[in-house]
C-alpha cells in the first residue's frame, strides 16, 4: 500500500539516523566524508556506488529533503538547489546547448521572465514567450532547436491556471519535456507529473518551507522521459565529455537526469543547497498539508469578500466563479486554487500604493507562501523591470495589488483589508 500525502510529508526520505538513532533529521554540517579506502573512493567517483563525497554534490540532510520532495511529487529523483532561480537553471542545464531555446509562458513570475529573456542568453540559450492558454500558439513557437516547454501551475501573480494536460500533449507530440514550476500550487494542490510533466521545479523559499526562513529550490524528475529517442539531448543520452564520456541515460535509465544534475550540474555550477536550509525546509514540509488547507480556505473567503466590495474593481482568484480559469482550476487544483492572487483597487496606482502603506497585519514584502499574510504592489517592485506589455501579460498591471493570504484568523485578515481599503479610497 502506498502511503498517503500527510504521511509522506512527515516520513518520506527520512529514517532514524543510522549512526545515533536521532529521530529528527540531523543537520550534517560537514564539507567532506571519509572514504573507507582508495577503492571505495574510486567507486564513488565512477558512480559505481552511491555515497557521499563532498557537500557541493551531496549531503545527507539535503538528500533527505530531495527524497521527500520527490516522493510528494511522485517523481523518480530530485536535486536541491540554492534557490528557486537556481533550480530553473539546473532544470534547463542538462537539456540545453548553445543555440537551443525553451518555449515558455508569458505569464511566468517576473523574475523568471527576466532570467529567461536576458540572463540565459549569456549561455547561448534563449526563450520564446507565448500565450500558454493557447496550445496552437505553443506548437507554432516550437522549432528544431526547442528543447523544453516551461510554465507555472498557478501563475504568479495573475492567478491564471495552466491546462497542464493540454500543454503536456503538445510537448509529447513534439518529443519534448515539459517543465512545470509548481511553487504556488505545491504538490498538496497539484502533482504536475500526473498531468504529464517531465520535470517539476520549486522555489522551496515559499510554501514548502512556509515561514519565510529559507532561500532554496528543488528540481524533481519524473524519470519517465526518453532522453535517447530524438538525439536532441546529448548531455543525457550521448557520451558526456564533462563526465569522462559517460552516457547517463544508458547507464542510469530513469535516474539519468538526477545523476547528471548532481555529478555535472552541482559539481560545475555549484548552486548547492546548504544543510541548514534543507533542515528548515524538511521541518516546514511536515505541516505542508495542514498549512495549505488553511491557506486555500482563507484565500477563497478573502477573495469572495473583496469581490463583493464596492471599493474593489475586480479579483483574479481562480477559485471565484468569475475567473476565466475557474473550470480549469477544478481540474488542475481541485483541492483549492492556491492562496496568491491580485485585485484591483478603485483609484488605480495611487490607491494601490496607499492601500499597501495602510495595511498593518499584512507585511509589505517581496515574498509569498509565508504563514503570514503578505502584500506587494508588483508593478512598482517585482515586475518593475518589465515593459507595460509584459506586465499586463503577466497579470501585474499598475492598478493591481498582489496578496499572499496567510493562515491567521480570517476575521483579522479581512478587518485589516477593510480599514486599509477605507484609507486608500477615501
Ligand atoms: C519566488 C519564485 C521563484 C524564484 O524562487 P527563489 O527561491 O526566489 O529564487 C520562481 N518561481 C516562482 C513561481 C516564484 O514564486
Amino acid at each position: 500500500m502506498t502511503l498517503g500525502f500527510n504521511t509522506l510529508a512527515i516520513h518520506a526520505g527520512t529514517e532514524p539516523d543510522p549512526a545515533t538513532g536521532a529521530r529528527q533529521v540531523p543537520i550534517y554540517q560537514t564539507t567532506a566524508y571519509v572514504f573507507r579506502d582508495a577503492d571505495h573512493a574510486a567507486k564513488l567517483f565512477n558512480l559505481q556506488e552511491v555515497g557521499y563525497i563532498y557537500s557541493r554534490l551531496t549531503n545527507p540532510t539535503v538528500s533527505a529533503l530531495a527524497n521527500r520532495v520527490a516522493a510528494l511529487e511522485g517523481g523518480a529523483g530530485a536535486v536541491c538547489c540554492s534557490s528557486g532561480h537556481a533550480a530553473q537553471i539546473m532544470a534547463l542545464f542538462p537539456l540545453m546547448q548553445p543555440g537551443t531555446n525553451v518555449v515558455a509562458s508569458t505569464k511566468l513570475y517576473g523574475g523568471t521572465i527576466q532570467q529567461f529573456t536576458n540572463t540565459i542568453r549569456k549561455f547561448g540559450w534563449s526563450a520564446k514567450l507565448v500565450d500558454f492558454d493557447d496550445p496552437k500558439a505553443i506548437a507554432a513557437a516550437i522549432d528544431d532547436n526547442t528543447r523544453a516547454l516551461f510554465c507555472e501551475t498557478i501563475c504568479n501573480p495573475g492567478g491564471a491556471v495552466s491546462d497542464l494536460d493540454a500543454i503536456a500533449r503538445v510537448a509529447n507530440q513534439h518529443g519534448l519535456p515539459l517543465i512545470v514550476d509548481n511553487t504556488t500550487a505545491t504538490p498538496y494542490l497539484c502533482r504536475p507529473i500526473e498531468h504529464g510533466a517531465t520535470l517539476v521545479v520549486h522555489s522551496a523559499t515559499k510554501y514548502l518551507t512556509g515561514n519565510g526562513t529559507v532561500t532554496g529550490g528543488v528540481v524533481v524528475d519524473s524519470g519517465k522521459f526518453d532522453w535517447s529517442a530524438s538525439g536532441k539531448f546529448p548531455s543525457l543520452a550521448a557520451p558526456e565529455p564533462a563526465y569522462h564520456g559517460l552516457n547517463f541515460h544508458a547507464a542510469l535509465g530513469g535516474m539519468a537526469f538526477t545523476f547528471h544534475s548532481i555529478a555535472v550540474g552541482l559539481r560545475d555550477l555549484g548552486m548547492t543547497m546548504n544543510p541548514q536550509g534543507a533542515h528548515y525546509t524538511l521541518m516546514g514540509i511536515e505541516t505542508l498539508p495542514l498549512r495549505m488547507e488553511r491557506h486555500v480556505q482563507n484565500a477563497q473567503a478573502v477573495a469572495e469578500w473583496l469581490e463583493a466590495d464596492p471599493r474593489v474593481d475586480f479579483v483574479t482568484y481562480p477559485g471565484l466563479k468569475s475567473s476565466p480559469y475557474h473550470n480549469l482550476a477544478k481540474m488542475i487544483v481541485p483541492g483549492g486554487a492556491g492562496a496568491l492572487f491580485t485585485f484591483a483597487v478603485k483609484g488605480g496606482y495611487d490607491a494601490c500604493v496607499k492601500l499597501v502603506d495602510h495595511l498593518k497585519l499584512f507585511s509589505h514584502v517581496a515574498n509569498l507562501g509565508d504563514t503570514r499574510s503578505l502584500v506587494i504592489h508588483s508593478a512598482s517592485t517585482t515586475h518593475r523591470q518589465l515593459s507595460d506589455e509584459q506586465r499586463a501579460a503577466a497579470g501585474a498591471s499598475s492598478n493591481v495589488v498582489r496578496l499572499s493570504i496567510g493562515i491567521e484568523d480570517l476575521r483579522d485578515i479581512i478587518a485589516d483589508l477593510d480599514q486599509a481599503l477605507t484609507a486608500a479610497t477615501a
